[in-house]
């Protein structure tokens, strides 16, 4: 397992944009066993576990047992799934629209907890990513900022599927001025800039990422057929 030598890879990126702030390491552990995720919690530059599926989380967390990192919700939240997402996860970064920030504030007051949560954004404009576009962004924020079960810390995306350094930089610069103006616009510090991963971490770091969610390049290629 590379973690060492995939944060080296971080403090690299984070010199060359001339920051000395911290960036965040998730480990992205969907599709990996419990063993897995052991063996990667035992090094002290990973920060969090991040998982996509309710479900799977829920296998997994029930037989870990006590866990030194947070377990962050990465993927897309349905809404019949908000009430085992609240129960389970440490944060949801995936908040896309106002009904479902809703329904998770209900949710959460009924628990007696406050959920730190991101927005997604969507800012490649594929089809197939998830996400709140661009446009319906300050509505979404409006929203998110009124629920008081909600702790909005900032924003999450993905990268476009390109192998254009300058479009994946842009659309990462495009994530970080939202994040600038709602800053301005909510009062809120929002310190987290969920960008980055395996293929586009560094490009993500020079445009500002104070969080990366790496997973293949930590455990290697992804086998779906391997069920949790
Ligand atoms: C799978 C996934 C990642 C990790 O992708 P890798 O290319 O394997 O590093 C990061 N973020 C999200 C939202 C994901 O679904």
């Amino acid at each position: 397992m590379n973690a060492e030598k995939i944060y080296e890879q971080i403090q690299n990126a984070k010199l060359k944009a001339g920051r000395t702030d911290k960036i965040s390491f998730v480990a992205v552990s969907k599709t990996r066993t419990v063993d897995e995720m052991k063996e990667a919690e035992k090094f002290s530059c990973i920060d969090f576990f991040g998982e996509n599926r309710v479900q799977e989380a829920e296998t997994k967390r029930a037989s870990y047992g006590a866990s030194r990192l947070q377990w962050r919700l990465i993927g897309h939240l349905q809404a019949n799934k908000a009430r085992k997402a609240a129960e389970l996860f440490d944060t949801i970064d995936s908040i896309d629209t106002p009904e479902l920030a809703t329904r998770l504030n209900r949710i959460a007051g009924e628990l007696g907890k406050v959920i730190p949560v991101l927005i997604e954004v969507n800012t490649s404009g594929e089809i197939n990513k998830s996400g709140v576009s661009p446009e319906n962004f300050s509505q979404l924020l409006d929203s998110v900022i009124q629920q008081e079960n909600l702790k909005l810390e900032g924003l999450m995306t993905v990268g476009p599927l390109t192998n254009n350094e300058s479009e994946i930089r842009r659309a990462f610069a495009s994530l970080r001025e939202l994040e600038e103006n709602a800053r301005v616009k909510s009062g809120l510090s929002l310190p987290v800039l969920s960008m980055g991963m395996s293929d586009d971490f560094e490009l993500a770091i020079l445009e500002g990422s104070t969080m990366v969610r790496i997973g293949t390049l930590l455990f290697g290629p992804r086998d779906y057929s391997n069920k949790n």
